[in-house]
């Protein structure tokens, strides 16, 4: 028969029940004829002395938070700023890899058409504003083409 797995980090805690030696806390139950969780809460609690753990006493089952699973964690995308004139660059980041690689730098650039500052998500690649049919945002100022 397989031994439980009575602890959370996969291996079988071995057990004492009124002196005798159990090898988990599930081969205790099904000789004392009881549930396996009420002998573990009883193995924890202190108002049953003759429960005990032998060995490493099992934890709670761990909670998976966002940050220990095995995915993919979000880019670090910096927020939009208002106009500055094209004075700061930031980065965006990419959390999964350690230190965490700037991926690309956004901020206000010079439109290569229009010739307008607008905010790119890509200061290297993304060089034309939307008005001007390109990937960047909605550009400052006037069009300076629109009354010549
Ligand atoms: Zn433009």
């Amino acid at each position: 028969m397989a031994a439980s797995t009575a602890g959370s980090n996969g291996h079988a805690v071995a057990i004492e029940v009124e002196g005798v030696r159990y090898p988990s806390a599930r081969q205790a139950a099904l000789t004392l004829g009881m549930s396996t969780g009420t002998v573990q809460q009883r193995a924890h609690s202190l108002n049953f002395p003759a429960y005990r753990w032998l060995g490493a006493t099992p934890g709670p089952r761990k909670v998976r938070t966002p940050e220990d699973c095995l995915v993919a964690k979000e880019i670090i995308e910096p927020a939009y700023w208002a106009f500055d004139g094209g004075a700061r660059r930031a980065n965006v980041l990419d959390p999964n890899f350690d230190p965490p690689r700037v991926i690309r730098r956004v901020g206000w650039v010079k439109c290569m058409h229009c010739q307008r500052f607008h905010f790119s998500g890509n200061v290297v690649s993304v060089r034309l504003c939307s008005v001007c049919g390109g990937a960047g945002g909605w550009p400052v100022g006037a069009d300076p083409h629109e009354d010549a």
